[in-house]
């Protein structure tokens, strides 16, 4: 008996059909007869809408739990979910828990990266490629207790073709034009939404800076993130997955942390999940520490290197210390100044400490960096 991987006929044919029409039928009616503002504008609304039903929806939220959402939130996303056709939340959660726990792992990673770019940006859903793994969902128990996402998974078939004949039949209805309308916001957009989305598991995984870690393949690529809603800052979200961002700094394109953040003002959202900035700091530093080490030994054999390597390790060791020192200045502050346990003159004594030990920690880093970066 042979061990291939059997192919999956239903997968292959949606991908390959609406590959196709978007490739061919797209630009031909574009030619012959022209798109309206209207509805170019109306597919991009539901590219978008398609998208961050994912990221904040099946990703951040279900995935993750990095925060909490009212049930309305809940039922956009399951149904902007099976708009875009990536199967119920559950399912998605799954998988992605396990692409998580167990990254780059060719044998139980159901995307690794590490078996190449095609396998895990669309490979992985044509075969078979893990038979013996059963679908028990029994990494997403918590998730079995929401009545939307089951609400979801009970009624994914008929929730997809509802959503994607559905939605272009009724616009193509209003505006007189229902082959355009099939064509923009049914095969054009859902192609856009899964390759946009499958390029999180495979260029993010090649393409971009380790950051934080190298112990997995995830990179952090500003670019990517531009379209994939914020998605792209992927070695961030690989090390710290509890967090409800995924560009942390507030210039980083992250609509789906805007919008995460925007809902929870008017309640709709809640207990938004972050990692203290101390963490993030420590983790950023010890890579760099990592990468500057790694370059000395490879470039240089001579005798300095030992003594280098012990001048960049000390001055990382009181870097870190200098570190704790400020964090904890901080926190003391900021519990006298919510408590208001002490007076005014030993507050502003604290924030002159606290303001001497950022100094500090200013001068200590910027030395170690321009040390650092004279091996990178
Ligand atoms: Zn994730
Ligand atoms: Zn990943």
């Amino acid at each position: 008996m042979s061990n291939k991987p059997k192919i999956l006929w239903l997968n292959v044919s949606v991908f390959a059909v609406t590959f196709l029409v978007a490739l061919i039928a797209v630009p031909y009616r574009a030619i012959t007869h022209g798109f309206e503002t209207v509805e170019i504008v109306a597919a991009l609304l539901c590219f978008i809408y398609c998208g961050m039903s994912i990221t904040v929806g099946y990703h951040r939220l279900w995935s993750h739990r990095t925060f909490q959402s009212h049930w309305s939130l809940r039922f956009i996303c399951a149904l902007g979910g099976a708009f875009a056709l990536q199967n119920s939340a559950l399912h998605w959660s799954s998988d992605h828990r396990i692409h998580h726990k167990h990254v780059d792992k060719n044998d139980i990673d159901p995307y690794s990266a590490k078996r190449g770019f095609w396998y895990s940006h669309i490979g992985w859903m044509l075969k078979e490629y893990q038979p013996e793994r059963i679908q028990s969902y029994d990494n997403v128990r918590d998730l079995q207790k929401d009545n939307v996402v089951m609400w979801q998974h009970k009624h994914y078939l008929l929730l997809t073709i509802l959503m994607n004949f559905g939605i272009p039949i009724a616009f193509g209805i209003y505006t007189g034009d229902i082959i355009s309308s099939l064509l923009l916001l049914g095969f054009l957009r859902l192609v856009l939404s899964h390759h946009t989305t499958f390029f999180i598991n495979s260029l993010a995984h090649i393409w971009g800076k380790q950051t934080y870690t190298d112990k997995n393949s995830a990179r952090d690529n500003g670019i990517l993130a531009f379209f994939t809603f914020g998605e792209g800052y992927h070695n961030y979200h690989h090390i710290f997955e509890n967090d409800y961002r995924n560009g942390i700094r507030w210039y980083q394109f992250d609509p789906s942390k805007w919008l995460i953040k925007l809902c929870s003002y008017i309640n709709v959202t809640s207990k938004l999940r972050v990692v203290s900035e101390d963490k993030i700091e420590k983790a950023k530093l010890k890579m760099m520490l990592k990468v500057s080490k790694d370059i000395l030994r490879s470039k240089s054999q001579t005798d300095g290197l030992c003594e280098t390597q012990q001048k960049l390790q000390s001055e990382y060791d009181q870097l870190i210390i200098k570190m704790n020192e400020l964090y904890s200045a901080r926190k003391t502050l900021l519990l006298s100044k919510k408590e208001q346990f002490i007076s005014d003159v030993e507050q502003s004594e604290l924030l002159k400490q606290y303001n001497e030990l950022k100094v500090k920690f200013a001068q200590q880093k910027r030395d170690w960096t321009l040390l650092a970066q004279q091996f990178a």
